[in-house]
């Protein structure tokens, strides 16, 4: 048995055990977004010091869940006196100095007719955002920037996902949120294409000083969809200037993109880095619950009741895009007044596979393996087979992963269709691609395009 005493002596075990523990307490997704990727960093007098992948992120830790693992950490330790210290990642090498003052917030409302930011969607508010496993870091970046814009440690703030769930929604969010609680700051809302076009617009009119006029005196930029600008060298260098001067000057940033800052291809690198010198935050596909709770808002805002086993059945049934949850609760509530049915299980089948028919009718275990086997091109019969090659392994892999996310196959029925292969198999080999994807950006690519590709 180890005395308490002997923990300290090992400090990073420690904080493993400690972790051990905290993983005990909380949601297994919360520990996964805040608490996997810290480690100890170094002790010093009392301060049990660690690092975690950025400062947002300590911070976050720190309030929320500091009380309980520092108390955790004296526990195990025996040492009563230790005080757990988080801390982020140091600012990149290309931070300029922040000004030491901070800038003055405008008191004035400076209405020049060239600051309008775009329209608004009046319900992509905050409180209409269901926050959940799969858009956690996201939620709380947003809202952080809304709460305090333009702290170094989330400044850019750069969130990036797949096609309809919620990129928009959040970064509308934070001007909803903004306007409500700082009707004082001003912030433009643009999206990159429209940015591009007024520049080029600009340009053509000879009156670009007219264009970075919009850009001067905001507090802050949000930007919607800069993937776009991939290739358009002249605007990026554009962006890169209006970066600069609001960065330096301390004021917040915030882009969205279907993608990582390094998967933009024909982005320069010197937008990359400074895309990612913030915080980086992804939305995943909402997980069953949240897609439930994503439901049950849409189905009030319409003003309609649905049954639990209709809401099962959508959640079930469309699992990548919350654009199509919608889409369906719509169609569904339309085609129960016009016919005057009522929403129930018959109905449910007939509407979605109307709407969603096409792509619902070819997504199947096989018709995804067909894609999957294209894309890294193997053949299916191999992704089907026994051979554990490495080249064979990923793909098949991914292929269980995709089905598995993409339609009601369960477990045991995935491990049937490759070679009666066992079902713990199958769920060891979609928490391998979990983890690899996390890890290996490229992977993470192709897997993104093949579930677009596949989502049709
Ligand atoms: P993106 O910009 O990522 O393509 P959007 O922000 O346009 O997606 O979202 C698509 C639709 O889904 C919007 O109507 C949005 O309100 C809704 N939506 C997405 N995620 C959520 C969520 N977590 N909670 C509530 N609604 C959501
Ligand atoms: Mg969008």
């Amino acid at each position: 048995m180890e005395r308490p005493d002997d923990m300290l002596s090992d400090p990073p075990g420690l904080w493993t055990r400690c972790l051990d523990r905290a993983r005990t307490t909380m949601p297994q997704s919360t520990f996964t977004t805040w608490l996997s990727k810290s480690f100890f960093e170094s002790l010093e007098e009392d301060s049990f010091i660690v690092r975690f992948p950025n400062q947002f992120m300590a911070n976050f830790v720190m309030t929320n869940h500091g009380e309980m693992l520092q108390g955790s950490l004296r526990e195990l330790s025996g040492h009563p006196g230790l005080s757990l210290l988080c801390v982020g990642d140091p600012a990149p090498p290309f931070a300029p100095s922040m000004p030491a003052q901070p800038p003055p917030a405008p008191v004035r409302q400076v209405h020049s007719p060239s600051i309008r930011s775009n329209y608004l969607h009046p319900s992509y508010t905050f409180d209409r955002f269901v926050a959940g496993p799969s858009n956690e870091l996201a939620h709380a970046g947003a809202r952080a920037v809304a709460m305090n814009p333009g702290s170094p440690s989330y400044n850019p703030l750069f969130i990036y996902g797949g096609v309809g769930l919620g990129k928009t929604h959040l970064i509308q969010g934070i001007a909803h949120e903004v306007k409500r609680i700082h009707p004082d700051k001003r912030f433009v809302y643009v999206s990159s294409e429209q940015f591009l076009h007024l520049f080029v617009t600009s340009l053509g009119r000879q009156n670009v000083d007219e264009f970075r006029r919009i850009y001067r005196d905001i507090d802050l930029l949000l930007m919607d969809d800069v993937q776009f600008l991939g290739g358009k060298t002249q605007t990026q260098e554009e962006l890169f200037h209006r970066f600069n001067d609001l960065y330096q000057t301390g004021r917040q940033i915030v882009f969205t993109s279907d993608r990582l800052p390094g998967e933009i291809t024909g982005l320069e690198e010197r937008l990359v880095s400074r895309f990612q010198s913030g915080l980086v935050a992804d939305i995943q596909p909402p997980d069953y619950e949240t897609r439930m709770a994503i439901l049950e808002l849409k189905v009030r805002d319409e003003g309609e009741f649905f049954p639990s086993e209709v809401l099962d059945f959508i959640a079930s049934t469309i699992r990548s895009n919350v654009r199509q949850l919608e889409g369906a609760v719509h169609r569904l509530a339309a085609s129960s007044r016009i016919n005057g049915a009522p929403i129930d299980l018959t109905l449910t089948k007939r509407v979605l596979t109307d709407a969603f028919g096409s792509s619902a009718q070819r997504l199947s275990a096989g018709s995804i393996t067909a894609a999957v086997a294209e894309a890294f091109a193997v053949s299916p019969s191999q992704l089907r087979g026994k051979q554990r090659r490495r080249d064979i392994l990923i793909p098949r892999q991914v292929a269980m992963f995709l089905i598995r996310e993409m339609t009601e196959s369960s477990l045991v029925e995935i491990g049937r269709f490759f070679s009666g292969r066992d079902h713990s198999t199958v769920l060891n080999s979609i928490d391998r691609i979990r983890q690899l994807s996390s890890e290996d950006p490229s992977l993470r690519r192709r897997i993104l395009d093949l579930r677009t590709r596949l989502s049709g």
